[in-house]
């Protein structure tokens, strides 16, 4: 078969960009190098829904942050996501920061940022009690939410699968070619053609615009890791909105922010790196990210952190996204370089690759037959979301709604049954935990990822020494005598 539109690269600009295709008519495949979707950056970042005051104006990036920030808020209720209008400050210590923060908030204005105010150290305090005394004003954006990145990304392409969209797992383009107007691409076994071809290959993105044929492209991508801490619920209510510094030539800084899971977050650094895959945690990295909390909130107590992960940037050459037709490459369309804040940024990047598309002369017709939602019954698509009734009804329909899986995070046996028998099924135990954060909790799995693994096996019919953490050869269990080539 021949696909109308192949997108390389299941991140949220990915995901987003096939659920917004599969309102058309049109054939379309996703295909993404990892055993799920939303691993690259969209997995490992501060979750914020930025206001849009950062970019400058005129941008493609200040333009598509802050319509993205307000299709964000859409597509979460759309798609049964949490996302917590906490709005934001960029704290100011000095006279300067005070400089630092007239000009976002000029910025803000010309982007078209509502609401921002510059406020005294006084209200800043009633409003955040925890902000250091050093503090004496902030630049308040209350458009900025938090929700989670992975969760909306899994959703919208859960939701793109429904509505027919074909994703191949496990599929990493290495070569490509092009005749007669049709683009193939392979991962050396399977070759997938179609008539337009859509970049969002994130940190690879630059690469992989040369596997499709780019002679001296013009952007490169250099990897900025990010570290970070997540603290334990119990310190939840340190900070009741997204905490940034002014920023620097690194870029936002170091923050403090709550989590729509409760719990709270706090980093990035930024190095840049020379593997785009190394998402280790270094002890000085953590060390500066637990100095850079303590300016904000001096009392944070960084031993309330129970996990620690990087992120990597696809930190572009250019100031800007890269969001084009190929000016060498028909039916070729990048987005490369969609660094922060390309998660707020993401659903606008969607229509905006839909414009370039139409632009290419490619615009097939909304279908009349769309699901835009991800459950049709209008119950919240986990246990942990519904209300007692539905809690109790849930339970009467299906006992498994009753038998708690992750105490941590109140994941029962109903919900992982459904994540294995989703759209994309889960059958990794990673998959799982992005999905419902069964081991995501204070016993990071210690207790449930055996009981989700046995789940796994027996649903799919396999073995437990199959099963594995994020596919290839992560097996966490080994039979006597077996083989694990
Ligand atoms: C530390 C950090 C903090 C950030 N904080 C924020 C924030 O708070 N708010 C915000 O808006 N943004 C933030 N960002 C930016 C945001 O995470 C990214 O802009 C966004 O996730 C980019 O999404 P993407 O889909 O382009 O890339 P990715 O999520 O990286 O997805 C790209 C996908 O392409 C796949 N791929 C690569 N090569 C191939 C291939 N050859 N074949 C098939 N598939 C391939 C990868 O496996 C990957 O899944 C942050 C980023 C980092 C790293």
């Amino acid at each position: 078969m021949i696909y109308d539109v192949i997108i390389i690269g299941a991140g949220c600009v990915g995901a987003m960009t096939a659920r917004l295709l599969s309102s058309k008519r049109c054939k379309v495949a996703v295909v993404e190098a990892a055993a799920d979707v939303a691993t690259g950056a969209t997995a490992a970042n501060s979750a914020i829904v930025h206001a849009g005051y950062d970019a400058k104006p005129g941008t493609l990036k200040a333009r598509l942050n802050v319509r993205g920030n307000h299709l964000m808020k859409q597509l979460c209720r759309q798609l049964g996501v949490e996302l917590k209008e906490v709005g934001s400050h960029v704290i100011g210590f000095s006279e300067d920061d005070r400089k630092t923060l007239e000009e976002l908030y000029q910025r803000g204005l010309a982007n078209g940022v509502p609401g921002m105010r510059i406020i005294d150290g006084e209200e800043l305090h009633r409003m955040e009690p925890n902000v250091s005394p050093e503090a004496t004003c902030s630049l308040w954006a209350p458009s900025a939410a938090i929700t989670c990145p992975y969760g909306i990304t899994i959703a919208a392409a859960e939701n793109a699968a429904t509505n027919g969209v074909d994703f191949y797992l496990n599929f990493k383009v290495i070569d490509s070619s092009a005749a007669g107007g049709i683009r193939y691409i392979t991962n050396g076994e399977t070759t997938l053609s179609a008539r337009y071809i859509i970049n969002c290959a994130g940190v690879h993105s630059a690469e992989v615009a040369e596997i499709l044929g780019e002679h001296d492209f013009p952007v490169n991508i250099i990897p900025r890791r990010g570290e970070y801490y997540i603290l334990d619920k119990a310190s939840s209510g340190i900070a009741n909105s997204t905490l940034f510094v002014c920023p620097s030539d690194r870029g936002k800084g170091i923050l403090v922010s709550p989590t729509v899971h409760g719990n709270v977050i706090v980093g990035p650094n930024a190095y840049p790196i020379e593997d785009p895959d190394d998402k280790s945690v270094t002890s000085e990295g953590l060390a500066e990210i637990a100095q850079g909390a303590k300016k904000i909130i001096p009392k944070i107590d960084i031993r309330a952190a129970i996990t620690s992960f990087a992120g990597v940037r696809p930190t572009p050459n250019i100031y800007d996204f890269y969001i084009r037709r190929s000016e060498q490459l028909d039916g070729v369309i990048h987005a490369v370089g969609v660094e922060s804040p390309g998660f707020a940024a993401s659903p606008a990047v969607a229509e905006y690759i839909l414009e370039l598309l139409e632009e290419s002369g490619f615009d097939p017709d909304d279908r009349d037959d769309y699901i835009p939602t991800r459950r049709t019954d209008g119950n919240p698509v986990q246990f942990n979301m519904m209300t007692e009734e539905q809690k109790a009804e849930a339970c009467r329909r299906d006992p498994a709604y009753g038998k708690i899986i992750c105490r941590c995070e109140t994941v029962t046996e109903g919900d992982i049954i459904d994540a294995i028998e989703a759209p994309i099924p889960s059958v990794t135990i990673d998959m799982v935990k992005r999905r419902l954060r069964a081991g995501m909790g204070r016993c990071q799995g210690g207790f449930c990822s055996p009981r989700v693994a046995a789940l796994i096996a027996e649903k799919t019919g396999t073995t437990l020494d199959r099963v594995t953490k994020f596919g290839g050869g992560s097996w966490l269990v080994r039979k006597r005598g077996a083989d694990h080539e």
